[in-house]
């Protein structure tokens, strides 16, 4: 069952296009696995397009409805009237089961390139089209541990596969966690399974403590 939700305002941003894309698409992850915020979802669809209506209306430039369709012509996937290519098979186990948006992600990021970072954990940063947020996956092992860190910027994530639990609560498949800075954690993963998460970082985490003065220098930020 989920649990924890993205709050109005976020889904509101995410719903009226204005939320930048690697947050975009955690919370598109979050709706497509979570019925609760796909039915706000809708109806703050639903809102925006009566308000639109409602809107006085604006004589158009002559050629803009072929500039418009132009435009459409050059966005991959459905809006497009093209058949969406399905995303291969999963490399893995833990990411069989991922939400739509993300096979998409993932079909145009294969192979996947998992880069370990301690002995618990693994990352597969992927490439997203954009400069602001670095956008990955994060794999901890079962029953591994994260070491403890803060966040010098925002993090949203969503999780995939298995659950974990930090400072802050418990976090199973479907979950949406945001972190933001000087919120310190430290993530576990439950001993059954591993535990993977996707998630959009607006800058890189810092290690809180002694092993900070040895790994912070080693924790690259790559946002793409
Ligand atoms: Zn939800």
């Amino acid at each position: 069952m989920i649990r924890h939700h993205p709050d109005q305002n976020l889904l509101l941003e995410y719903a009226s296009g204005s939320l930048a894309r690697g947050p975009s698409l955690v919370i598109a992850a979050h709706v497509q696995l979570c019925a609760a915020c796909r039915r706000q979802y809708h109806a703050l669809n639903s809102l925006g397009g009566s308000i639109l209506k409602q809107s006085p209306t604006q004589p158009l430039q002559a050629g803009a409805f072929e500039q418009v369709m132009g435009r459409i012509d050059q966005v991959p996937g459905r809006i497009a009237g093209r058949r969406e290519t399905p995303p291969p098979p999963a490399p893995d186990a833990t990411l069989a089961d991922i939400p739509p948006v993300l096979g998409r992600l993932l079909a145009q990021n294969v192979p996947l390139r998992w880069k370990k970072i301690t002995r618990s954990l693994q990352i597969c940063r992927l490439r997203t089209g954009q400069k602001h947020y670095e956008v990955a996956f994060h794999r901890l092992c079962s029953g591994g541990e994260m070491v403890e860190h803060d966040h010098r910027g925002s993090e949203l994530a969503v999780v995939l596969h298995g659950s974990f639990s930090d400072h802050f609560g418990v976090y199973n498949r479907g979950d949406f966690i945001l972190r933001q800075p000087g919120q310190v954690h430290r993530p576990i993963a439950t001993q059954d399974q591993a535990c993977v998460c996707f998630s959009a970082v607006s800058a890189p985490v810092a290690v809180t403590g002694i092993s900070g003065w040895l790994l912070n220098p080693l924790i690259p930020f790559r946002p793409g």
